[in-house]
């Protein structure tokens, strides 16, 4: 059986400025976006999902980190901590709570 239809994601370059990229040091980044498109015979017909813009680097195939385009928060150390004053559940690498301002 082969699969007839299907959702495929496209990617579709968003604007042609290009920026330098961090990686290769070559002005190949782009602004790209990924779609999702439901297909019929390999064809797009109808886009059911667009994705969020991001910097993808045509020399290297790679997204491009730190662009503007990821603008998710980073997680910081990954573990937390309980503030001896307030109670309040920070991040481990804080020095002071961000809540109180007491020392961690
Ligand atoms: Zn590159
Ligand atoms: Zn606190």
């Amino acid at each position: 059986m082969f699969l007839i239809a299907g959702v495929q994601p496209k990617t579709r370059r968003v604007d042609d400025n290009p920026q330098r990229c961090p990686a290769c040091g070559l002005s190949q980044a782009f602004t790209t976006r990924v779609d999702h498109y439901l297909s019929l015979f390999f064809i797009p017909l109808i886009r059911v999902k667009q994705g969020e813009p991001f910097l993808l680097c045509e020399g290297c195939q790679r997204p491009v980190n730190g662009s503007r385009a990821t603008a998710q928060e980073v997680p910081l150390s990954g573990a937390s901590t309980v503030c001896v004053a307030c109670k309040k559940v920070f991040d481990r690498s804080f020095k002071y709570c961000p809540h109180c301002g007491q020392r961690a």
